[in-house]
């Protein structure tokens, strides 16, 4: 199929069409995301649909979500909502002519017919079936019926639902991730198209939007491997009628599996979008992790760019076992694009974090020129933005936290001696020089017989509430004399209480 000398092919069309309900989740995230990078990678078109038909269910608010983080994330597409397009609409709920239309002429072209039977008879015959050791899928009883008893069966008063007749033959076709796959008759049988009442189901929208959108290839879940021979079959029925030219290719992504080996589900809270948006990964790190799940760049890189991924992706290197989410992996492959930024971005990126109103600092406590002084020290330290808030907070805090854990590590020996000589040499060390400062506490160490490490771990909790943190000597110069000696006095005064 390549058409070009790098082996892209520009006639690529894949789409993406989640049904908006819910939050977004990160499985939703990896479908979206393999078939952008599948589109970018070939120069096709990303299509974007949204798959809103079942009133019940849908929202407009998840709507709106979908739209925002795929926005967030930049995952750009060239067709859909608010872009539009030569296919538009991209909503479903705006394309119910067609889908009509489409059934009444499957059913008037014998692809599909009229099925009268009650949820009670379906059930009744089922378990029957089962009993007897066979088959339980629908059992073909409406599949020829009179004009007479389809006549009975309105004057009863009956509603139906209509089904699509599936041919009585294997289906094969070769998957582009598991190769190929061929499904037995029998373990496929006629099936649901059409409400009772006339609303149209997925497994007729999905695969008619897709003919009309002339998409070449449908990436998703493992999930949805069982739809693919009814799909294609219906597809055979679309070719017949003149609404498809072919049937495109699928490719279906390995499941993902979460905590204990089991399969992450959408409302598993680890799996939510927004969980990773609010503790601050950044999309260049979510989408370099959600990638890792299924695909792989190189046996020795894990870390690259969003450049990188769309270089290098091709759905024939999308593995078919399943993935597991790993949220360790996750974080440190985003403390690596958190490093990967230049020193602007990073303390553009963190900003919202530090100027939200916390539980004990005002929006007006934050200085916007400390911050941009520590910013520096700060990044290598972070896993995800939100860490930022704890690394910086005695910045902008009246008083340190208080840590009693770490007031007792610290405050060991004869911590009242070591501080107020610590103070005195403090006092008068060279403020503007984070080498001076360290000197005066060093000095100090020495005079009560401590190393380093271990004299300055009372000036550290005594200034900023925490045994761990930022680099001591920045963080007293950027502080300020005042508030850093006022602070050892006040540990003092604790340590004397
Ligand atoms: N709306 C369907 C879903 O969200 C789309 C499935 C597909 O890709 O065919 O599951
Ligand atoms: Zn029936």
């Amino acid at each position: 199929m390549a058409n070009s000398p790098d082996g892209t092919d520009a006639s690529i069309r894949v789409r993406f069409c989640p049904s908006p309900t819910g939050n977004p989740h990160v499985g939703l995230v990896r479908t979206a995301l393999f078939n952008w990078a599948f589109a970018r990678h070939n120069g096709g078109t990303m299509v974007f649909r949204i798959e809103d038909t079942d009133a019940a269910r849908d929202s407009e608010e998840s709507y709106e979500q979908l739209l925002d983080s795929m926005r967030w994330l930049g995952l750009t597409w060239d067709e859909g909502p608010e872009v539009g397009g030569p296919h538009a609409p991209y909503r479903q709920s705006q394309r119910m002519d067609l889908y009509k239309e489409v059934a009444d002429k499957l059913v008037a072209g014998g692809f599909a017919y009229p099925c009268y039977c009650t949820t009670e008879e379906l059930d009744a015959r089922r378990e029957a079936a089962r009993a007897a050791g066979k088959p339980s899928g629908y059992d073909g009883q409406c599949r020829d019926l009179s004009a007479e008893q389809i006549q009975a069966y309105e004057a009863e008063g009956r509603s139906h639902i209509i089904r699509f007749r599936m041919p009585d033959e294997a289906t094969t076709f070769t998957d582009l991730v598991r190769g190929e796959i061929t499904v037995q008759a029998e373990n496929v049988t006629d099936y649901g198209i059409v409400r009772a009442n006339g609303a149209p189901l997925y497994t007729l929208v999905n695969p008619v939007d897709d003919a009309a959108m002339e998409i070449t290839h449908v990436l998703r879940g493992e999930d949805l491997l069982s739809s693919t021979p009814r799909q294609i079959a219906l597809y055979k029925a679309l070719i017949e009628l003149g609404y498809a030219k072919t049937i495109p290719a699928f490719g279906h992504l390995p499941y993902v599996m979460g905590e204990g080996n089991k399969k992450l589900s959408k409302r598993d809270p680890q799996a939510s979008l927004n969980l990773y948006r609010e503790r601050g990964f950044l999309p260049e790190g979510l989408l370099n992790y959600l990638s890792l799940l299924g695909w792989s760049f190189s046996a020795d890189k894990d870390v690259f760019t969003v450049a990188e991924l769309i270089e290098k992706f091709d759905i024939a290197d999308v593995n078919a076992n399943p993935a597991r989410f790993d949220l360790k992996k996750a974080e440190a492959i985003n403390a690596d694009h958190i490093r990967m930024l230049d020193v602007a971005s990073f303390t553009a990126a963190c900003e919202p974090w530090l100027k939200a109103p916390h539980a004990n600092w005002a929006p007006e406590d934050f200085d916007q020129a400390k911050w941009e002084a520590i910013a520096p020290h700060a990044q290598t330290r972070l896993q995800v933005l939100s860490d930022i808030t704890a690394n910086v907070d005695f910045l902008f805090l009246k008083e340190p936290v208080e840590d009693e854990a770490s007031w007792t590590k610290a405050m060991k020996g004869d911590p009242v001696a070591l501080l107020t000589t610590a103070r005195a040499k403090l006092e008068a060390a060279d403020w503007s020089d984070p080498e001076s400062l360290k000197n005066a506490v060093l000095a100090a160490g020495e005079e009560h017989g401590l190393k380093l490490g271990k004299a300055q771990a009372p000036v550290r909790v005594a200034v900023t509430g925490r045994t761990v943190g930022l680099p001591l000597f920045e963080s007293l110069e950027i502080l300020g004399k005042d508030k850093s000696l006022a602070r050892i006095d006040a540990a003092l005064a604790k340590l004397a209480a």
